[in-house]
C-alpha cells in the first residue's frame, strides 16, 4: 500500500489550522477508500507567534496520521517546506499552504496523473481573483527572470504540487542554505504535468507577503540560480570601455588638430556620475553574490527544530 505525505507549512494560521485539516482530512480519507492510499500530514509550525501549534498539537492527539514539527524561530517558508520533504516518510509528496487556497481536492487528479507516471503534478493557479497591480508586477517579473535565470520558471506556479519520492530525493540532495524553491523544482527536472485551479481568497488573516518580501524574492529568483547578473556587468564594462576608449580618442585628435578649447565641465561631470553609477551598482550585485557564499559556507543548519512528533528516520530502524 502507498503511503501519502501532506506537508503544510504554517505561520500564523492558528485561526483556521482546523478548517484547514478537516478538508484535507475529507479528501484524504476519500482517497484511502477509494485508491487504497494510506497517508499522513505534516504541519511544520514556523515560528507562530500565535495558537498555531497548541491547535496542531491538539489535532495530532485526535489523529495519528497528525504529525507535526516546529521551529524555534520563523524561518520561512522554504525551510518549511525543506523539513516536511525531510520528515516525510510518503512513496509521494504533496506541498500545500495552510489557508485553503490550494484546494485539497485537487489532490485527487494530481494522483490520476502520478498514476500516469508523472513525478511533478504541479498545479497552476489563474489570477482572476487578484489584485491589478499584483497581477501586473508578477507577469513583468516573470518576463524578466525568464530571459536571464538557467532554469524556466512559469507564472501562476507555486509550491503546490505532488513529488514522487524520486524528486523528493533529488531536492534533499540539494545542500543550499539559500532556497528559492520555484527554482529548485524545475532544475530537478524529471516528468512534469501542470494542471489548473481557480485561486482562491484566504480563509482569514493576512498574506504574510509585503511589497519588500515580493521584491527581495524577486531578487533571490534571479541571483539564486545563475550568475548571468555578473556576466551582465562584465558587457557593460566592456561598453564603458570602448564608449571611453573612442571619447578619448576623438578629444585627443580634437586637441591636436584645434588645440584646447575651454574645459569640458559638463563632460567631466557626466562621465564622473554614469561611472560612479555603474561601478556602485556593480559592486552591488557583486555584494549580493558575496553574502550568498558567505552565508553557504558557513553550513548554519536551514532550521532549528522546537518540538516534534516524528522519529528520526534512524531511530525508526532500530
Ligand atoms: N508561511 C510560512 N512561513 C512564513 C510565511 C508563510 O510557513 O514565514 C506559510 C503560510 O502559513 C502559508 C504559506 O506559507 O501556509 C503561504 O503563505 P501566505 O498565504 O502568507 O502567502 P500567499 O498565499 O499570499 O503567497
Ligand atoms: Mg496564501
Amino acid at each position: 500500500m502507498k503511503l501519502l505525505s501532506v506537508v503544510i507549512p504554517c505561520y500564523n494560521e492558528g485561526s483556521h489550522l482546523k478548517g484547514t485539516y478537516n478538508e484535507v482530512n475529507k479528501v484524504l480519507e476519500e482517497i484511502y477508500v477509494t485508491k487504497r492510499y494510506c497517508f499522513e500530514i505534516i504541519f511544520i509550525d514556523d515560528g507562530s507567534q500565535d495558537d498555531t501549534i497548541s491547535v496542531i498539537k491538539s489535532l495530532s492527539q485526535q489523529d495519528t496520521n497528525v504529525k507535526y514539527l516546529s521551529f524555534s524561530r520563523n524561518f520561512g517558508k522554504e525551510s518549511g517546506i525543506l523539513a516536511g520533504l525531510e520528515k516525510s516518510k510518503g512513496d509521494l509528496v504533496v506541498i500545500m499552504d495552510a489557508d485553503l487556497q490550494h484546494p485539497p481536492s485537487l489532490i485527487k487528479e494530481m494522483i490520476r496523473q502520478y498514476e500516469l507516471d508523472y513525478d511533478q503534478i504541479i498545479a497552476r493557479r489563474n489570477r482572476t481573483k487578484e489584485n491589478f497591480s499584483r497581477k501586473w508586477i508578477t507577469k513583468l517579473y516573470y518576463k524578466v527572470v525568464n530571459n536571464v535565470i538557467d532554469v524556466e520558471l512559469t507564472d501562476g506556479v507555486g509550491d503546490f504540487r505532488l513529488l514522487s519520492r524520486k524528486a523528493v530525493q533529488s531536492i534533499l540532495q540539494m545542500p543550499e542554505y539559500n532556497r528559492f524553491s520555484k527554482g529548485i523544482f524545475s532544475w530537478i527536472g524529471f516528468k512534469k504535468k501542470v494542471i489548473e485551479y481557480e485561486n482562491k481568497e484566504r480563509l482569514s488573516g493576512e498574506s504574510k507577503w509585503n511589497f519588500r518580501d515580493l521584491l527581495s524574492y524577486a531578487v533571490e529568483g534571479v541571483i539564486s540560480f545563475n550568475s548571468s547578473p555578473l556576466r551582465m556587468l562584465i558587457y557593460l564594462g566592456v561598453l564603458v570601455t570602448i564608449l571611453s576608449v573612442c571619447y578619448t580618442g576623438y578629444s585627443f585628435i580634437k586637441i591636436t588638430m584645434f588645440g584646447i578649447d575651454e574645459p569640458g565641465y559638463f563632460t567631466l561631470i557626466s562621465a564622473i556620475l554614469m561611472l560612479g553609477g555603474v561601478q556602485l551598482i556593480s559592486i552591488g550585485i557583486i555584494g549580493e553574490y558575496v553574502g550568498r557564499i558567505y552565508y553557504e559556507v558557513k553550513r548554519r543548519p536551514k532550521y532549528i527544530t522546537e518540538e516534534t512528533n516524528i522519529e528520526s528516520k534512524q531511530e525508526l530502524r532500530e
